[in-house]
């Protein structure tokens, strides 16, 4: 059970991810969670990572990948593992073939949760923001009951610089681009399933399932 998830920020990944591993009992590893265990362990390549990080400038590939190479090595993989935010790029994938061919084991799954750009927009930039109590609300999922007022002390909502429509779409256009060659690199060595992420969330768990379990 060697799974990679991917999906535009917005599509649900996250909820997914939580799913599929209380089903499965493999490991969750994010990118994110990976380098903070590697510095708080304060492996040679965790100290290296940070030293990166710190100066503000992106990890470069090699520390990267000796970190998940680290990571799938630890006991908790042996039945598999769902990555998440890792590979981003072709070259990175390419690295993760070798680490897991070096072990005997190969990706099974790539799941990719997809939506329309117009709804991952919708979803990413409705958060509204009281200035007075923090209370946040979302323009379709919880909205207020006044429009542009908050619930409990009537102030005025703001909404962040990043979750203004125009930098989400911004956001989520990079990302695709970076996400389109790996698609296309998973899609040729058959592995890659795509999936509608606007489905009810249970509808979209099951069939991912489903693709797991082997019943599609
Ligand atoms: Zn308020």
């Amino acid at each position: 059970m060697n799974i990679v998830l991917m999906g535009l920020p917005g599509a649900g990944k996250g909820t997914q991810a939580d799913k599929i591993v209380e089903k499965y009992e493999i490991p969750h590893i994010s990118t994110g969670d990976m380098f903070r265990a590697a510095i708080e362990e304060g492996t040679e390549l965790g100290v290296k990572a940070k030293s990166f990080m710190d100066q503000g400038s992106l990890v470069p590939d090699e520390v990267t990948i000796g970190i998940v190479r680290e990571r799938l090595s630890k006991s908790d993989c042996d039945k598999g593992f769902l990555l998440d935010g890792f590979p981003r790029t072709v070259p990175q994938a390419e690295a993760l073939d070798g680490i897991l061919t070096d072990s005997g084991r190969k990706i099974e799954h790539v799941l990719n949760i997809q939506a329309e750009m117009e709804e991952l927009i919708t979803r990413l930039s409705g958060r509204w923001i009281c200035k007075e109590c923090g209370t946040s609300y979302h323009t379709k999922f919880n909205p207020p009951k006044v429009e542009g007022k908050c619930d409990k002390d009537e102030s005025n909502l703001y909404q962040r610089a990043d979750d203004n429509p125009e930098t989400v779409a911004k956001r989520l256009e990079v990302n695709m681009n970076q996400t389109t060659p790996l698609l296309a690199f998973y899609n040729a060595k058959g592995v890659l399933t795509n999936i509608d992420g606007q489905q009810d969330i249970d509808v979209v768990f099951k069939e991912l399932d489903a693709i797991l379990t082997g019943n599609r």
